[in-house]
């Protein structure tokens, strides 16, 4: 008995024909079909599909919530659900902290090169061809001069987009060349890092950055001027090896990783488990590395904040 009546759930749920007398007074006889289908199967062909535009809905990665990008772009790419903090490039940085997106971009006429000839899974220069072509993005670094809150501030900004926002000798360039511009005006210095780390198609002359950057902003320092170095997710390698974890301020913002090597390197070599929340920038600030984590949609304010401070 109890075997048809779970078959009559399947008659209904399919649609199929039932041969089942049906009666009225009997309740266990299978209910009446509402719809009746005609034609079965899909019937439109996959040329009248129609498809959603690429790019108009947004998945968060954490929490899975769906929102427009319209909406999240409104909300500075912060997921309005959880808090998540898409990564996004040094254009939406500069329109967030800037005032009317308003600024100055310094050596934006200097490229990479590829002097070592180096070819990986394909020649770096076709790489570098590629990206130029798809973007407009020089390198994996943008100098922007502009006021925030009216307190004028240069910010270097990392774009991941770009070879993995990869430290290269441009990258090390560029950023002398700020803070260079940063003693001569007298104003203060940003960084927003995002970053894989070394970029290995320049070989040492990726790591030569390292000495380079941290030299130049003692230089800074001499002048008594502040850093300020934003860590977003993800900063590893060379980066956090450096001027990344140089600043006069070290801030972060929220669920960003941040290291050296990566979870899974360092797990093989010590060859233990790794706690919970190992590098995100919640354990970094509970271990001391960080000295506050800033969520974006305050960040504008309290770099303002933070600029009079060091004035005052
Ligand atoms: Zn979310």
């Amino acid at each position: 008995m109890k075997k048809e009546s779970s078959e009559d759930i399947e008659y209904n749920l399919t649609g199929s024909e039932t041969d089942h007398p049906i009666s009225a007074t009997d309740a266990t006889a299978p209910k009446s079909k509402w719809y009746k289908r005609i034609r079965k199967g899909i019937t439109t062909d996959t040329a009248d599909k129609k498809e959603t535009p690429e790019g108009l809905w947004n998945k968060c990665p954490d929490c899975n919530f769906i929102t427009t990008t319209q909406d999240l772009k409104e909300n500075l790419f912060v997921c309005p659900k959880c808090n998540y903090h898409h990564r996004i490039g040094s254009d939406e940085y500069f329109e967030t902290l800037f005032d009317n997106n308003e600024y100055e971009e310094l050596c934006d006429n200097i490229r990479s090169i590829d002097f070592l000839h180096f070819t990986d899974l394909k020649p770096y220069q076709k790489r570098l061809d590629e990206i130029h072509a798809k973007t407009d993005l020089k390198d994996s670094m943008r100098i922007g001069v502009g006021k925030v809150n009216d307190e004028l501030l240069v910010v270097a900004c990392m774009d991941f987009q770009f070879i993995g926002g990869s430290l290269g000798s441009v990258m090390g360039e560029k950023f002398c060349r700020a803070i260079d511009y940063c003693i001569e005006h007298k104003l203060p210095f940003m960084c927003i890092s995002k970053s894989g780390g070394a970029r290995m198609m320049e070989s040492a002359f990726s790591l030569m950055q390292l000495p380079k950057t941290s030299g130049k902003l003692s230089q800074l320092s001499d002048a008594q001027l502040p850093y300020i170095s934003l860590l977003t997710d993800p900063t590893f390698g060379g980066i956090s090896a450096s001027f990344g974890m140089l600043g006069d301020l070290n801030i972060a913002e929220p669920g960003a990783l941040i290291g050296f090597a990566g979870p899974r390197v360092i797990k093989e070599t010590i060859k233990r488990d790794l706690p919970e929340g190992f590098q995100t920038s919640e354990f970094l600030l509970e271990h001391g590395f960080l000295d506050f984590i800033i969520d974006r949609k305050l960040l504008k304010d309290k770099i303002h904040q933070l600029i009079l401070l060091f004035k005052g």
